[in-house]
């Protein structure tokens, strides 16, 4: 049985821990070359070396274009080609408007929306040359719906939105066979959110394990959504926003 993602190269941003590992797990499964790049080396190494076959780990720093020039080089060196780019990479800061600031703004700025821009200009020239590609921005329902708690997050996640409308239609006018749509996860169990949600006490006096709220999502239901995305399952679809949150932005 072949999968859906069979001899497609992808690019997994952020690949090493939580969304972007399950993601590229699933991803692999259905067939796919992967590339995992992260800040973390070692849990890159690992999450890589659990995937097996000829998954590559690249240290990488979205934030920075030279990293991002030769990650893409890199990967078409080893793979021939670039198929599929799943700017996943996120950090958050926990801070209201009245109290952010602009250091804390620039830093997740440079990470998530600047690592995401970075992706997006670099990756088209090499996906054209493949033929076409597919482009997967995971956003956040902090880039449609306002969160008072993560100011920052929110504006970074906003403009991911944004561009990567702009980006569906720059491809489509040049006419290129390349697509760009944005996924918007709800809570889904992270070391990210583990990080960020309080311990809390239950009525029995026990202590709850962080992030264990009842209906956070898990990273492979994001890693689904991705995998038809980054399939030709979804080739009609382009500048689309896709909510996955367990329904948090229907009301
Ligand atoms: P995570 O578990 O913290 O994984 C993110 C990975 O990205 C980490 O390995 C992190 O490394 C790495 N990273 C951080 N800065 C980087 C950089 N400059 N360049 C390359 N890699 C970098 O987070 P996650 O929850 O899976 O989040 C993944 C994405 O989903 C993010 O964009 C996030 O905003 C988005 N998202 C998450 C949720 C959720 O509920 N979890 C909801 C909506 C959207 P370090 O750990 O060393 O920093």
């Amino acid at each position: 049985m072949t999968g859906r993602l069979e001899e497609k190269v992808v690019i997994v941003t952020g690949g090493a821990s939580g969304i972007g590992r399950g993601t590229a797990e699933v991803l692999a499964r259905e067939g796919a070359r992967v590339v995992i790049t992260d800040v973390n080396e070692a849990l890159g190494d690992e999450a890589a070396k659990a995937i097996g076959g000829d998954a590559l780990f690249l240290r990488h720093d979205v934030a920075d274009e030279a990293s991002w020039q030769s990650v893409i080089a890199a990967t078409v060196d080893r793979f021939g080609r670039l198929d599929v780019l799943v700017n996943n990479a996120g950090i958050i800061e926990v801070a209201d408007i009245e109290n952010t600031t602009v250091e804390q703004l620039r830093r997740v700025l440079a990470v998530n929306t600047e690592g995401v821009f970075l992706g997006c200009k670099h990756a088209i020239p090499a996906m054209r040359a493949s033929g076409g590609g597919s482009i997967v921005n995971i956003s956040s329902t902090a880039g449609l719906v306002g969160t008072p708690p993560f100011a920052a997050y929110s504006a970074s996640k906003g403009a991911v939105r944004a561009l990567t409308k702009t980006v569906a239609a720059h491809c489509q006018q040049k006419g290129d066979a390349i697509r760009c749509n944005s996924v918007h996860p709800g809570g889904i169990d992270t070391p990210l959110v583990r990080a960020i949600t309080p311990e809390r006490t239950a009525d029995d006096g026990e202590t709850v394990e962080r992030g264990r709220a009842i209906g956070y999502g898990e990273p492979q239901d994001i890693g689904h959504l991705v995998s038809y995305l980054a399939s030709d399952e979804s080739r009609f679809m382009t500048g689309a926003e896709l909510a996955i949150d367990g329904g948090l932005t229907a009301t």
